[in-house]
């Protein structure tokens, strides 16, 4: 039995998946509401036949690189996003087929020959990059499908558009690299003032290279909030990360779209004891009983990815209540104050649902004055348990 361990529910992924793929095609079908009947068929040729890139780095976001993946693929996922090379090599290895881009870049001779080893798309945003690509390819006599990357606000990977145009001409001219896509990315897509004029831009990129013949199959910009927040940047490829883990970058969010989540993540009382009035409880002192109480130890602290900032914040599900961390949460336990039922060897839910009470990876995040992502990374370490 272990200490601890997340618990990923994979239909609850599959799930997510059909409600982004539904959401898409209601704007690509014809007419709900006669009022809206003339917009709905202008948008209808923008967003017809928009495909989906998967975002799976960082071990799919804590939940496990493999058994997401297959999930993914067996659902005709139409693209896979990673940041490291490990990825793709985990993944061809596993027998995977699925186009995969490497959002990240490359920087030296080994890395563009894996890229070219293992058919992978690569992100381009300099010369350096697609000189590195294009030798390689050359020696294999391959050809290197590349995504070249527009900086229109991100701060971040990405050239310029008046330098995009030149390096797009520059991957053109290289008979080993082909120009499959050209993209951007949000750095705040809950702004849509921004993000729009990040679009524009793009567009405007967009125009000049067609000005230019260049051609490339996709165009794509939408993370996960773009895509909730603005059907404007949907292009003909969207790359959501987070919603597919049926988690919200923000909360407020949930509103435009319902997900479950596919993580939960628990662990187990592991010692009970009561405690009298003015008794203080783990270090710095920092809780106080104000009556006598029940104290339960949990099996988990920051060693395990919960984090120190929850301390006296958070709270706990076990046999369906909701109950407080009380004092600070040490390297590898956690005390709560319980009522008389909580036994040695309970289950402990710290996210996730037990009967109809929940807690969420965004509650968490929220207290613990970090983002969601950063939760569920944390947890790429722990055991595993896949249903569903
Ligand atoms: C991580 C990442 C995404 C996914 O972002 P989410 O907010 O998780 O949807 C999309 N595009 C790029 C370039 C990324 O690095």
């Amino acid at each position: 039995m272990k200490r601890t361990w997340v618990e990923i529910n994979l239909s609850a992924l599959r799930y997510n998946l059909r409600q982004i793929r539904k959401k898409l095609a209601n704007k690509a079908n014809p007419v709900r509401s006669p009022r809206h009947r003339q917009g709905i068929r202008q948008r209808q040729i923008t967003s017809n036949g928009v495909k989906i890139l998967a975002v799976i780095k960082d071990n799919a976001y804590g939940h496990g690189l493999l058994k997401v993946s297959q999930t993914l693929v067996k659902e005709r996922i139409d693209y896979l996003g990673i940041s490291d090379l490990h990825e793709a090599r985990e993944l061809r290895k596993a027998g995977i087929k699925t186009p995969i881009l490497n959002l990240g870049v490359i920087s030296c001779k080994e890395e563009a020959e894996e890229i070219v080893r293992y058919e992978v798309a690569q992100t381009v945003c300099s010369r350096r990059i697609a000189d590195l690509l294009s030798k390689q390819a050359a020696r294999r006599d391959k050809k290197v499908k590349v995504h070249l990357k527009i900086d229109t606000g991100m701060g971040r990977l990405g050239v310029f558009p008046e330098e995009g145009i030149r390096l797009a001409k520059y991957i053109s001219r290289r008979k080993n690299l082909q120009l499959e896509g050209v993209f951007t990315h949000f750095p705040d897509a809950e702004d849509r003032r921004f993000t729009l004029s990040q679009i524009r831009r793009f567009k405007a990129f967009l125009r000049g290279l067609t000005r230019e013949g260049i051609n490339f199959i996709y165009q794509h910009s939408a993370n996960s909030t773009a895509f909730l927040n603005s059907p404007e940047t949907w292009l003909n490829l969207i790359r959501p990360g987070l919603i597919l883990y049926g988690i919200y970058p923000n909360l407020y969010l949930s509103k435009k779209l319902k997900l479950k989540p596919v993580l939960s993540w628990r662990t187990k009382v592991v010692y009970i004891k009561d405690i009298p009035k003015g008794w203080s409880v783990s270090y710095g002192r920092t809780w106080i009983a104000s009556k006598r109480e029940r104290i339960a130890v949990l099996a988990i602290g920051y060693g395990e990815g919960y984090f120190h900032s929850l301390s006296n914040k958070a709270r706990v599900l076990i046999r369906g209540n909701s109950f407080p961390i009380v004092g600070n949460v040490c390297m590898d336990q956690t005390m709560v104050r319980v009522n008389g039922d909580v036994k040695i060897g309970d289950e402990v839910i710290l996210i996730g649902q037990q009967g109809d009470k929940q807690i969420k990876v965004e509650e968490l995040a929220k207290l613990s004055k970090t983002i969601p992502y950063e939760i569920v990374c944390r947890l790429s370490h722990l055991a595993h348990i896949y249903k569903g």
